[in-house]
Formats: C-alpha cells, sequence, structure tokens
C-alpha cells in the first residue's frame, strides 16, 4: 500500500500551562497596556525584555508588536530614511524588503549560495557599487553565513548592520547568539517562529543612542523610564523632541505568554534538532537531491528544513509537489512563477527596483521547503523522509 502522512505542517503546540496562567492573571487586573502599572508593581513587557537581554548577552532590550515592525524600526534607529539603500539577501520573506519599503527606502539584493546564505562575494561587490550604508541581514530559515567574513566586510566599508532573526532566536555562530553581531539584532514571536504571541517581536543592542531613539520610535510617550533593559536616561537627551512617535508596542498579555515560553525554549531548540536531524537522515544519500551542509560553527534551530533538487525542470518540480501533496506531504517551493502563501522571491516584490539576479534564480528554482513544527515526532520525519524518497526516485 502507498504510504500516506496524516499530520499537519502547520499545527502548533498548544500554549502551556504556566504561560496560559500568567496571562489570565493579566486579564483579571486588566492592566494590558505596558505602562499601565500599579504602584510598585513591574510590567511583564518590562521583565521579558530584561529576560531576553539576559539570554541574548544584550545590554538592551525593547519588545515590539511585530518582527516587522522591529525590522522597520531598527533601519529608523539606525537613521535610514526615505531613499536610501539598503543592502539585503535576494532569499529572504515579504516583510524583510517591506520593512525597507516601509521607510521609504530602496531593497538593494544580494544574491544567495547554493548553502542558503547570503553570498558574501557579491555582497563586496554591492557595497562599491551602490555605497549602500546598510545592510538589513536575514538569517532566512535559519541558515547563518560566515558572521566573521560578514562583519569584516561590513565594518571595513563601513556598512551598519541589523540582523534579521525571525529564523535563528536561539541559534549562534561560533558561540555568539544570532543577533548579537550586528548593531541591532530583531527577532519575531509571531506563531510560526520560535516562540508564539500571536504576534509580537524583540529588538537588541548593546548601543545606548540606537536603543534609546528605538524605544521612543516605538512610542514610549515620556514613560521611558518605566523600562528596565533600556539606557540610562542621559541616552535620551536631546532625542526626546526629535524622534517621532510611531506606535508599536508589545502588551502585557503576550509578554505574559512568551516569559514561560523563553524558559523552555533551550529544550524546545533541542527537540525541533531531533526533528531536523531525523529528516536529514532519511533523507542522506538520494540521487538528484541535495542536502544543505551545516557548518561547524553554526548551532542552528532545525525548525524547518530545505533542500535542492538542482537537475529538475521546473515540470518535474510540480509534478513531484503535486505527488507529496497527494501522500500529505505539503512542500513549498521558491520557484514557483506566482507568490504562493508565505513563500515569495525577490522579483515578486514589485516595489523594489527590477533587478537581475542569475544565482539566486538557479538555487530557488530547484529549492524546496518546509516546516517541521514540534507536534511532529522523529517518526512522523522518517515517515515524511520515506515519501519524499519514493517520489523523488520515481521522478
Ligand atoms: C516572520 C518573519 C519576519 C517577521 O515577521 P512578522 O510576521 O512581522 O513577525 C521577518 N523576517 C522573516 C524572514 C520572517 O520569516
Amino acid at each position: 500500500m502507498t504510504e500516506r502522512f496524516t499530520g499537519s505542517f502547520t499545527q502548533q503546540e498548544s500554549i502551556p500551562d504556566e504561560a496560559i496562567a500568567a496571562a489570565v492573571e493579566v486579564m483579571r487586573h486588566g492592566r494590558l497596556h505596558r505602562y499601565n502599572v500599579a504602584p510598585g508593581e513591574v510590567a511583564e513587557t518590562a521583565r521579558l525584555e530584561e529576560e531576553f537581554a539576559a539570554f541574548t548577552g544584550a545590554r538592551y532590550c525593547l519588545a515590539v508588536a511585530s518582527g516587522g515592525y522591529a525590522l522597520a524600526c531598527a533601519l529608523r534607529a539606525v537613521g535610514v530614511g526615505p531613499g536610501d539603500r539598503v543592502l539585503t539577501n535576494a532569499f529572504t520573506l515579504a516583510p524583510v524588503p517591506g520593512a525597507i519599503a516601509s521607510v521609504g527606502a530602496q531593497p538593494v539584493f544580494v544574491e544567495v549560495t547554493e548553502d542558503l546564505v547570503i553570498d558574501l562575494d557579491h555582497l563586496a561587490l554591492r557595497i562599491g557599487e551602490n555605497g549602500a550604508r546598510v545592510l538589513m541581514l536575514s538569517h532566512m530559515r535559519g541558515h547563518i553565513c560566515d558572521m566573521g567574513r560578514l562583519m569584516e566586510v561590513c565594518d571595513g566599508a563601513g556598512v551598519t548592520v541589523i540582523e534579521d532573526c525571525a529564523h535563528t532566536m536561539g541559534a549562534a555562530w561560533d558561540g555568539t547568539p544570532s543577533g548579537r553581531h550586528g548593531v541591532l539584532g530583531c527577532y519575531s514571536t509571531q506563531t510560526y517562529k520560535h516562540m508564539n504571541s500571536g504576534e509580537g517581536g524583540l529588538i537588541v543592542s548593546d548601543d545606548p543612542q540606537v536603543m534609546a531613539r528605538a524605544i521612543l520610535l516605538s512610542g514610549s510617550y515620556m514613560l521611558f523610564d518605566r523600562h528596565r533593559a533600556a539606557p540610562p536616561a542621559a541616552a535620551f537627551e536631546g532625542l526626546v523632541g526629535e524622534t517621532p512617535n510611531v506606535s508599536g508596542r508589545m502588551d502585557n498579555l503576550r509578554a505574559a505568554i512568551l516569559r514561560p515560553q523563553l524558559r523552555m525554549l533551550s529544550d524546545q531548540v533541542a527537540r525541533w534538532n531531533r526533528l531536523y536531524r531525523a529528516m536529514e537522515a532519511g533523507l542522506a544519500d538520494l540521487h538528484g537531491l541535495r542536502l544543505i551542509p551545516r557548518p561547524a560553527a553554526e548551532s542552528y534551530v532545525g525548525s524547518s528544513f530545505q533542500f535542492l533538487l538542482p537537475d529538475h525542470a521546473p515540470a518535474e518540480i510540480e509534478v513531484f509537489l503535486s505527488r507529496c501533496a497527494a501522500r500529505g506531504v505539503e512542500l513549498k517551493w521558491f520557484g514557483a512563477d506566482r507568490p504562493a502563501g508565505f513563500t515569495s522571491r525577490y522579483d515578486h516584490w514589485g516595489y523594489a527596483a527590477p533587478d537581475s539576479l542569475p544565482q539566486t534564480d538557479r538555487v530557488l528554482k530547484g529549492l524546496i521547503d518546509m516546516r517541521l513544527p514540534l507536534t511532529f515526532s522523529e517518526e512522523d520525519c522518517a515517515a515524511i523522509a520515506r515519501i519524499i524518497r519514493d517520489e523523488v526516485a520515481r521522478g
């Protein structure tokens, strides 16, 4: 009999009981807004910021309304404005170029390698061509480039790095947490990421001026002294009147849900990586399918899985995908002509200047992607891998 998979690629785990209890507590007292505190009370949001700063080893942290908001706020905080060019990965998701466009700036795309990281030679070339002063580096699908070399290239050219860590919360390069190489690290706590508050974002930085600006931008009114993982009052001087309020705060309900999840994150990462390794083992040594190598310096979070079918024509990939789907295995393809679901490509983003990126086109043409939700077991991953093997071999 033909094997079918019956699990759901989009089903999350439930919110932990401890987080539900904390959320109920916030709803009972009613002080959901982060600056609405009883005398002597420290808001859940301020506590989450302290705890996330400690988790990443950052001096400062700010909790905001979404990952996309975090990215746009980071751009504004380093002074990006209308007409500026911002370098970013050609292989990423729509919120990244969207954040750049939201501040009136122009995304300038950098090629992806077949290991799914930013091409550092092309980056160096683009810096020279464009004179862009900021790189928004997306650790897309959790693949981290050689951060030592990236920082050398950027520092050498005076390029400020903002990290999009939507897929690398809990990951590290050479022992340094993802988000701690650049001036700012931005994270998402949206449902499909590594912690789930429905919507939400976090920003970390060691730079007092930049973080003071980010806090003011997020809509702190004159209440920035209620933040704890924040720079001293002196850092805000001179910025208060100059910095627009672009409200995008996180509320205490979301923070209450996230604090217990942060305590569990390291265990969750270990669970994700067991699923990832089960999938990797199941797909090893298959002719025509290229696995993505994971460098020794990279501590990744295997919350999603990618592979390449480099020699398949688009029509063959379409057949492969529909056969897998018929057997319950929902795969995403980055080579489709039209954007579908969460998956779109640099040439679909019509607000950016048209560009030609032949290497990225070649890689994305064969790139297959799937989520690994924690509701899967290692046996589920082995079953999915068997179905994929079958269908690749059949093709
Ligand atoms: C999810 C995501 C973001 C942030 O998105 P929000 O939905 O706004 O939290 C940023 N970059 C990437 C690559 C993402 O996948």
